[in-house]
């Protein structure tokens, strides 16, 4: 199976088979990326995805809302590729950068 991974809009969104399925105006939660405990992450822009196994993930910046700090995170998962589909991360997920436990550059 092959699926065309990459960013549209100058960044705004992750695209899988050219659908927009992440980024631009979401609201994420994530692990230490700022001061919070989990960040309520306002994505402003995407700056790389990557698919590792079949976790798709994405490095992000943003603006956290509850601190206001700009942040970048590092690859955090957008979602998983479920045979030939995309299955996007539950709304409500806390997303940890680099998680999964496989931290390959
Ligand atoms: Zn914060």
């Amino acid at each position: 199976m092959t699926v065309s991974l990459r960013t549209l809009d100058d960044g705004a969104w992750v695209s899988l088979d050219d659908e927009r399925r992440a980024g631009a105006s979401e609201l994420w939660y994530v692990a230490g990326v700022c001061g919070c405990p989990v960040a309520d992450l306002v994505v402003e822009g995407i700056t790389d995805v990557a698919v590792d196994g079949r976790t798709v993930a994405a490095e992000t910046y943003g603006t956290c809302i509850r601190c206001g700090a700009s942040v970048t995170t590092g690859p955090v998962p957008v979602g998983r590729l479920v045979g030939a589909g995309f299955e996007p991360l539950a709304a409500g997920a806390v997303r940890t950068p680099g998680g999964g436990g496989d931290n390959r550059k």
